[in-house]
């Protein structure tokens, strides 16, 4: 059975973080890099972290049908999961490990069923989540501020996911990722939202 492992969270929340440690951990696991029509962020790079589009080439693609699900995500920033990507990757026969965004998590699960397994990565509070996005340093105070103001939102879709792992202690957070995969890579089913 094709496999697909989806990791959802207010931005900040440590949810990279952890996506990179299960990357690391599981060598059958390979992270479906989404396309989006903003702008590389710090050492970000084309084909790596995203497929960066112009807003054009989005809109273009969106039209064609090339995606499996897109968001507007923030206001004029746009994420998607192109076809393509989860084609290539399920041919290679590995599991897809997927970082986006809550509503996108949901639909996800929501199209892939028990193949699908949905992790939500909450943050301990909202404090500590506004501590988190000044000290990565990769945002402007306004685009925090922004981030903070959906991650109210987004905390209430926390249900509609398998499970949700609650990212204070780093070490345990990844102690309680490692468990959760191993038992679904294991199982051949899933939980069901
Ligand atoms: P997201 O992908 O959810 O936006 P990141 O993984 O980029 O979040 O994490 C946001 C910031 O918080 C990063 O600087 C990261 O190093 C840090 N961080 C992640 N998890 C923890 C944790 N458990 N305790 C303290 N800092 C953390
Ligand atoms: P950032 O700008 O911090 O890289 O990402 C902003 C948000 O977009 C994050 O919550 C991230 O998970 C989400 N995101 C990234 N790729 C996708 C995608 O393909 N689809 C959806 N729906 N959201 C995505």
């Amino acid at each position: 059975m094709n496999k697909v492992i989806i990791f959802s969270a207010p931005s900040g929340s440590g949810k990279t973080t952890l996506v990179r440690h299960a990357l690391q951990k599981f060598p059958q696991l390979e992270f479906s890099v989404s396309a989006t029509n903003r702008a590389p962020r710090g050492e970000e790079k084309n084909g790596r972290d995203y497929f960066f589009l112009t807003p054009e080439e989005f809109e273009l693609r969106v039209n064609r049908g090339d995606f499996v699900e897109w968001e507007e995500v923030y206001s004029g920033l746009c994420y998607g999961t192109l076809s393509s990507e989860v084609e290539r990757i399920w041919s290679e026969g590995k599991v897809i490990a997927f970082d986006i965004d809550v509503c996108g998590g949901v639909n996800l699960k929501r199209l892939y069923g028990k193949q699908a397994l949905s992790i939500f990565v909450s943050p301990p509070s909202i404090e500590v989540l506004r501590q988190r996005l000044e000290s990565r340093g990769t945002d402007t105070s306004e685009a925090i501020q922004r981030r903070l103001g959906k991650a109210e939102e987004e905390l209430a879709f926390a249900a509609q996911f398998d499970r949700v792992i609650v990212n204070d202690k780093l070490e345990q957070a990844k102690a309680e990722v490692d468990m959760i995969i191993t038992d679904f890579l294991n199982n051949n089913k899933a939980e069901t939202a």
